[in-house]
């Protein structure tokens, strides 16, 4: 029988792959075919889970320093589709967005479900096939098409399979393994937006969560900084700040294994050094009789307060006549400066992204199709291209899927 539309299959139905289809159906205008092939009951799981069930969609700032990996194609894809074409995007399927005061763009009803609606009804008005609960693991040429799972016929493929990060959505790393079978090289997969684990941890600090800024310092050079809340757990350092550093970390010590990394907590980053001596010192003298663990409570939380004095191995129930003045910069560097030998990054289950995967010389980054596999398009968290927290990573998933698509359903019009 002859086909009378040309197929387009996509490969992962999350972020990147939804806007691929949408992209291609768009493009192809009724001239091609466009099935979703979604490894789970539904697509979009993960878009549900993103920015704590609010989806964090964008950001306002798309400086490139954001994204690690092969940033050039980041350039490139953002030349075609920019930030404000993704605003425009969703505002023409109907979502009303606002940004926060760090520039996070989220969906006006905070709630991460109206983001994937409204990539789900754009889906059925454009009369999008999606399959659910088919894990395609084999792709390859039959008779001039892509034969994928030694069943389905497609023209043009698009793989938005994801990374390896957060498995339990769907993403557990096949999209690798197919890129494999077209003999496409891929970067080794790292988590990366996790947690840091901490050589030595002070258990004592765990449930904690302060202000405080984290450099990453290896081989003496300093790779990342960040600062914000940090949460204190059981084996190390989470929240915002350790997450923005953690893909480094992960970059570091997969080349360096024996080489652990460093990182330098700062546990009060508004406060300069000269300020807390002078206070500490203050204090010691107006204050004599105030209790050392109720020194720096009006500095941090106090658990962490406690924790500071005990590691300067100061008794936290002595009053501060007790204290010697010579002891009083050991205290400020410990404040300022406490320095964490860190082993390991928590792993893919914990990471909300992965660092690694195709690199861009296997793409042309003006298309997104593979050098190596005529017709095979590629998006999303499956190339080399990791964001930081805060919307880089869907930005970079909605627009490279839309690249990858529409150019999928230019190659049916020719
Ligand atoms: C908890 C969490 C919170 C996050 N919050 C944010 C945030 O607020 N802002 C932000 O920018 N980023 C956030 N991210 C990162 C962001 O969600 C991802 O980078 C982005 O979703 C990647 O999109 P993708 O489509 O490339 O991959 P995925 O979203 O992983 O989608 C891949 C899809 O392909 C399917 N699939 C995989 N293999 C196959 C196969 N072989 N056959 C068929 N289907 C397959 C999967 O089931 C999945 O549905 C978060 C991530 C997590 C885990």
């Amino acid at each position: 029988m002859l086909k009378s539309k040309k197929q387009i299959a996509v490969i992962g139905g999350g972020a990147a792959g939804l806007c691929a289809a949408i992209e291609a159906a768009r493009t192809a205008n009724g001239q091609a075919e466009i099935t979703v092939f979604e490894a789970l009951g539904r697509c979009g799981k993960k878009i549900l889970a993103t920015g704590n069930g609010r989806c964090n969609l964008a950001n306002t700032d798309t400086d490139l320093s954001h994204y690690h990996g092969d940033v050039s194609a980041v350039e490139d894809v953002f030349a075609h589709y920019s930030l404000q074409s993704a605003l425009d995007f969703f505002k023409e399927l109907g979502l009303f967005m606002r940004a926060d005061a760090a520039g996070r763009i989220y969906p006006l009803s905070n709630q991460a479900s109206a983001v994937l609606d409204a990539l789900r009804f754009e889906l059925d008005r454009l009369q999008i096939q999606v399959k659910t609960e088919q894990k395609i693991t084999d792709i390859k040429k039959h008779n001039g098409e892509w034969l994928l799972n030694g069943t389905f016929a497609a023209d043009f493929v698009v793989l938005a399979c994801g990374g390896k990060a957060a498995p339990v959505h769907g993403s557990d790393g096949t999209g690798y393994v197919l890129a494999k079978q077209l003999c496409v090289q891929v970067e080794q997969p790292l988590p990366a937006l996790t947690a840091l684990v901490v050589d030595q941890f002070t258990k004592a600090l765990k449930g904690i969560r302060a202000e405080g800024s984290i450099t990453l310092k290896c081989a003496g050079k300093v790779l990342a900084f960040s600062a914000g809340e940090i949460q204190y757990t059981d084996y190390g350092l989470s929240g915002i700040p350790a997450m923005q550093v953690s893909g480094a970390v992960s970059r570091y010590l997969s080349k360096n294994e024996k080489s652990p990394c460093q990182v330098i907590v700062d546990r009060a980053p508004s406060v300069s050094a000269e300020e807390l001596t002078a206070f500490i010192e203050c204090a010691k003298k107006e204050r004599p009789n105030l209790l050392c663990e109720d020194l720096l409570t009006g500095i941090m939380p106090k658990r962490l307060g406690v924790t500071v004095l005990t590691e300067c191995s100061l008794q936290p129930q002595k009053p501060l006549t007790a204290m010697n003045t010579g002891v009083i910069p050991t205290l400020v560097a410990a404040i300022k400066n406490k320095k964490y030998k860190i082993n390991s990054v928590c792993g893919f289950a914990d990471a909300q992204v992965t660092a690694g995967g195709i690199p861009a010389c296997e793409i042309n980054t003006q298309t997104m199709e593979l050098r190596k596999a005529d017709g095979v398009f590629v998006c999303g968290e499956l190339v080399n291209v990791d964001g930081d927290c805060g919307g880089y990573n869907l930005l970079w998933a909605w627009n490279s899927g839309r690249l990858a698509g529409a150019n999928a359903a230019k190659r049916c019009l020719c």
